[in-house]
C-alpha cells in the first residue's frame, strides 16, 4: 500500500523526467487518512440475492492447472511447497454486485512442530465495513460447530491434527459489501462508482508461527492481511456485463444467459483479489514472458497508457534486479480508493484519482505496488508486526527504479521526498522495527515510508553496493514463498558481507 503523505516525491521526480506541468499537491500531501471512530455500516444490499456457488471439481494432488499462472522458469516450484494450503474457492457476485454467495473448501496440512485442535481464520468483510455471515462448516465431511468472533473463526479439529496430516475444511458464506468502503482500509473492499473492489472477501487461513496463531485484530493503519503461500482455483460467477480483473490466470471462461463463469488458477499466491466494473477497457504489452495489462475508465486512455508503461518498466527493472516475476501476468487496474495504491499477487489496484493524464504521482505508485510483488507476495512478512520489512523496503526499491529508468537526479528527487515524508514524524529517532499500532498519529507513515527506506540505504553503504545488490537479490531467492523477518535478513546480510551488522541494526531497527 503506498499512502497519500508521499504524493510531494511525485512533483519532484516529474520536474526531472518529463512534461513540465505544474501541479498543486496542497491538498494530498497533509491529508490523513479519515476513519469514523464507529463503522456506519453497510446500507442494505437492494438486488435479488445471487444464485447458490458451487466448486469446480480438480483434484487436491494436481497442480497442473497453476503451470498457467507462472512463467517457465517459476513453473517447477510447484513440485516444490509441500504442504501449502490449497483453496477452492467459489464466488457468486448478485445482480447489485453488493452480495455474494460464498463456498470453499481448503486442504489445510498441519506443517507447524505441533498438533492443532482448530484452524483460525480471518473474517476480513466485518473488518473492512462489510459483513459475512458464515453457514455450514465442516471438516472432512463431518459438520463442526466453529467459533465466530468480529473478524475470526476458529474451527474446531477433533481430535487434534497432528504435525504432518491434512484435513479438508468445508465453509459456506455470504458477504454483504458495503457501499461506502472508503471509509475502512482505504475502501479496499466495496463497492464505488461503478467498481467493485473485493479484497480478502472469503475466510483466509491465518499464520501459526512462533508466536502461536496470529489472530488479533489488525491495526488499520497498515495492510490487514499476514498469510502464507496457498494455492487458489477460484470460479467466479457474475452478471455477463462485467469486466473483471482477478489475481492469477484466466484458465476458463463461459457464458450462461446473462450471466458469466470463470475460473482463475492463482498460486503459488498469498491471497485473490478480484476487481469489477462494466466501464472498464484494457490495453497491454508484453515483458519478456509476462503479460502486463492495464485496466482503466472511459476517457482515461492516457492514464491507463501510463499506468501500462510503468508497470510494464517496473517489471522489467525489478525482475533485473531481483530476479524474475513468476507469474505470466500482472494486471493493474484503477478503484475507488483513500490510498495511492494497493498491492495484491500479480495485481495491483491504483486510486482511480490518478488516471487524468497528468498525475505525476502514478508512476511513483505504480513502481511502489509492483516492487510489492517482491517484497510482500514472493517474500512475505508480519504486515502487521514487522511493517518495515515489505513498506520500507519497497520504498527504496522504488527509489531504485527512478535510478535505473532516469539515472542520478530521479534517485536524488526520490530520496529528498522519502526525507520530507520523514521530515514529517513527531519522533524522527523512533526505531523503523516497531509493529504499525506501536507507532503513533502520523508516525507510522513517517517512519515506516519515509525513515525505514533510509535504512536500506545505510546498509547499502556499510556493504557496499555489489555486495548489498546481490544480498537482496539472494534474499528474495532464499526466502521465495516464504515468511522473513528481521532476524533472517540480518543474518544472511551479514553472511554477504562477511561482517557484524548488529550496531546498525541497533541503531535503525530495533526498539
Ligand atoms: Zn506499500
Amino acid at each position: 500500500m503506498l499512502k497519500k503523505l508521499l504524493l510531494p516525491l511525485a512533483f519532484l521526480v516529474l520536474s526531472v523526467s518529463c512534461c513540465g506541468y505544474t501541479i498543486d499537491f496542497g491538498d494530498w500531501i497533509a491529508t490523513p487518512t479519515s476513519r469514523p471512530t464507529e463503522p456506519p455500516g453497510p446500507t442494505a444490499p437492494s438486488g435479488p440475492p445471487p444464485p447458490p456457488a458451487e466448486l469446480t471439481g480438480f483434484d487436491w494432488q494436481d497442480r497442473s492447472p497453476f503451470a498457467a499462472n507462472l512463467v517457465a522458469g517459476w513453473q517447477p516450484v510447484l513440485d516444490q511447497l509441500p504442504g501449502i494450503s490449497f483453496y477452492n474457492l467459489s464466488l457468486v457476485l448478485g445482480e447489485d454486485l453488493r452480495q455474494v454467495n460464498g463456498l470453499e473448501e481448503i486442504y489445510y496440512t498441519n506443517r507447524e512442530n505441533a498438533a492443532l485442535d482448530r484452524v483460525w481464520l480471518g473474517l476480513f468483510p466485518e473488518l473492512l465495513g462489510g459483513q459475512i455471515a458464515i453457514g455450514e462448516v465442516r471438516v472432512d465431511d463431518r459438520a463442526v460447530t466453529p467459533e465466530h468472533s468480529l473478524g475470526m473463526l476458529a474451527i474446531p479439529l477433533e481430535p487434534a491434527l497432528p504435525a504432518g496430516q491434512a484435513v479438508v475444511l468445508h465453509i459456506e458464506f455470504q458477504v454483504s459489501i458495503p457501499a461506502q468502503g472508503g471509509n475502512f482500509y482505504y475502501g479496499i473492499f466495496g463497492y464505488n462508482r461503478g467498481i467493485l473492489s473485493l479484497a480478502h472477501a472469503y475466510p483466509t487461513v491465518l499464520v501459526y508461527n512462533a508466536e502461536g496463531w496470529n489472530n488479533e485484530i489488525p491495526d488499520d493503519d497498515g495492510d490487514p492481511l499476514f498469510s502464507d503461500t496457498s494455492l487458489y482455483l477460484v470460479t467466479v460467477n457474475a452478471p455477463a456485463s462485467l469486466v473483471l480483473v482477478a489475481s492469477g490466470r484466466e484458465i476458463e471462461r463461459s457464458l450462461e444467459g446473462d450471466r458469466q463463469r470463470a475460473v482463475y488458477a492463482n498460486g503459488p499466491a498469498r491471497d485473490f483479489y478480484l476487481a469489477a466494473s462494466p466501464d472498464f477497457t484494457l490495453r497491454s504489452q508484453t515483458v519478456g514472458d509476462v503479460t502486463v495489462r492495464s485496466y482503466y475508465l472511459p476517457g482515461e486512455e492516457i492514464g491507463g497508457e501510463q499506468a501500462l508503461d510503468y508497470a510494464a518498466e517496473s517489471i522489467r527493472l525489478f525482475s533485473a534486479r531481483y530476479g524474475s516475476y513468476p507469474y505470466s501476468e500482472f494486471d493493474v487496474v484503477p478503484i475507488v480508493t483513500t490510498a495511492g495504491g494497493v498491492e495484491y499477487p500479480g495485481l495491483t489496484a491504483i486510486n482511480a484519482d490518478m488516471y487524468t493524464g497528468h498525475d505525476p504521482y502514478l508512476e511513483v505508485v505504480i513502481a511502489h505496488e509492483v516492487g510489492h510483488q517482491w517484497f510482500y507476495n514472493l517474500v512475505g512478512n508480519d504486515t502487521q508486526d514487522e511493517p518495515y520489512l515489505d513498506e520500507s523496503l519497497t520504498q527504496f526499491v522504488t527509489c531504485q527504479y527512478f535510478a535505473d529508468r532516469y539515472g542520478r537526479s530521479g534517485a536524488e528527487a526520490c530520496w529528498d521526498d522519502l526525507q520530507s515524508n520523514w521530515d514529517y514524524a513527531d519522533d524522527p529517532e523512533s526505531p523503523i522495527g516497531l509493529s504499525v499500532d506501536d507507532y503513533s498519529g502520523w508516525d507510522y507513515v513517517s517512519i515506516i515510508y519515509g525513515k525505514g527506506a533510509f535504512f536500506f540505504d545505510a546498509l547499502r553503504e556499510r556493504m557496499g553496493e555489489a555486495v548489498f545488490d546481490a544480498f537482496l537479490r539472494d534474499y528474495a531467492a532464499a526466502y521465495a514463498w516464504e515468511i522473513g523477518d528481521t532476524a533472517a535478513l540480518k543474518r544472511l546480510a551479514e553472511t554477504h558481507c562477511n561482517c557484524d551488522l548488529t550496531g546498525l541494526f541497533e541503531q535503525w531497527v530495533y526498539p
